[in-house]
This record gives C-alpha cells, sequence and structure tokens, in this order.
C-alpha cells in the first residue's frame, strides 16, 4: 500500500464496477474524484455504480494516474495530494 493506493481506496468507498469509460481526455483544475488529487492535468470520465444498488451509476472524473491505477494496476511514481 501506498499513499496513492489509499486515497483510491477513500475515494472508492461506497462504490463497485469502477470502468474507465472515455478514451478522450480534458484538462481540469477540478480535484480528482477517486484520489483527490488537486493538481490540473488530464481528466477521464469513469463510471461506478454506487454498492448496494443494482444499477445506479454514477460519473467520475479522475485524473490520468487513477486512470492508469483502475486500467493495469500501474502505481504513479510520484504522486501527491498536493
Ligand atoms: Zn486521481
Amino acid at each position: 500500500m501506498s499513499a496513492f493506493t489509499d486515497a483510491v481506496a477513500d475515494g472508492l468507498v461506497g462504490l463497485t464496477h469502477v470502468s474507465v469509460v472515455s478514451e478522450e481526455s480534458h484538462f481540469s483544475w477540478a480535484p480528482c474524484d477517486v484520489c483527490g488529487s488537486m493538481l490540473g492535468g488530464d481528466r477521464e470520465i469513469a463510471e461506478a455504480v454506487v454498492e448496494g444498488t443494482a444499477n445506479h451509476v454514477i460519473e467520475l472524473s479522475i485524473c490520468t494516474d487513477c486512470t492508469m491505477y483502475l486500467a493495469n494496476g500501474d502505481e504513479p511514481e510520484d504522486w501527491r495530494i498536493k
């Protein structure tokens, strides 16, 4: 575990079946919905199902670090919350 995986685990509490849906990133200064990084950067769209519901899907705006992690399990080398 690392600070990053801790932050992701916190960000995904109550959510399940997280999947990245957009391959088209857009720049944003809004904090990442998963790890909470305040660093401005590219954001991808992900979807997740709210735990305990059959199909209540919410949309998440996630940073490239989280995109890589959710897609491949790759952890960023120098992630920090800012
Ligand atoms: Zn993130």
